[in-house]
């Protein structure tokens, strides 16, 4: 492997490609061999015990450049439903009590929600994005994307709560969008775009 200009805290081939493909299109000379990930050092994960989006991505960032001493690039992200005061919120892979039990967590979430009227239901997802670099220069950008909660799931993409959540200016769930109106849209890729002449000044 060239040495890579940027390191990726995740191990999801998924949100790796996903990353890459933005970052290549908004920056000039980034493609995927500027990228490595975690499986490709041998590094553990840190506990990501933060209460914002953001300090749990600092976190993932610092921790990787510590330990690969190269530019770390992390992201975190949940849903945030108005009726709950925020909530799930960085408790969202784990609203049910096992970590990434996707059917669990929405389940549990549209009953607590069943008594909720149609205009009551306002949700958010939100996507933090930290860069860390190995010198100790730290920046964090947020994306999030508007909408409310359906009453039941519906479609088969996605993840997560995709199959209810409905965003603002469409009557469709993100599990019915295709996957490029999905990534037009969301919290993550407009993170992402908020990140991008960052990098571009601090990595080149
Ligand atoms: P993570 O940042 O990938 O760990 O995601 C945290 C949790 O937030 C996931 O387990 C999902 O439950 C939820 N989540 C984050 N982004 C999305 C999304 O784009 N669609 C649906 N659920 C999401």
């Amino acid at each position: 492997m060239s040495t890579p200009t940027l390191v990726i805290a995740t191990a999801n081939s998924h949100k790796v490609e996903e990353i890459t493909a933005l970052l290549s299109s908004l920056l000039p000379g980034f493609s995927s061999a500027s990228v490595a990930t975690m499986a490709d050092f041998d590094v553990d994960s840190p506990v990501e015990d933060g209460l914002t989006f953001a300090d749990n991505a600092l976190t993932k960032a610092r921790h990787l450049a510590q330990q690969t001493q190269l530019p770390a690039l992390a992201d975190d992200s949940g849903i945030s439903v108005a009726a709950l005061g925020g909530s799930p919120g960085v408790f969202s892979a784990r609203w049910a009590g096992r970590h990434g039990d996707d059917e669990a967590n929405l389940n549990l979430l549209l009953a607590q929600l069943s008594d909720v009227s149609d205009e009551h239901r306002a949700a958010k997802f939100v996507c933090a994005v930290a860069l860390a670099l190995p010198d100790g220069t730290e920046v964090v950008t947020e994306g999030t994307v508007e909408g409310r909660l359906a009453r039941s799931p519906r479609g088969k993409g996605g993840f997560g709560y995709d199959p209810i959540f409905i965003p603002r200016g469409f009557d469709r769930t993100t599990a019915e969008l295709t996957p490029a109106e999905k990534n037009s849209i969301s919290h993550r890729s407009r993170a992402i775009r908020a990140m991008a002449p960052h990098l571009a000044e601090l990595i080149g």
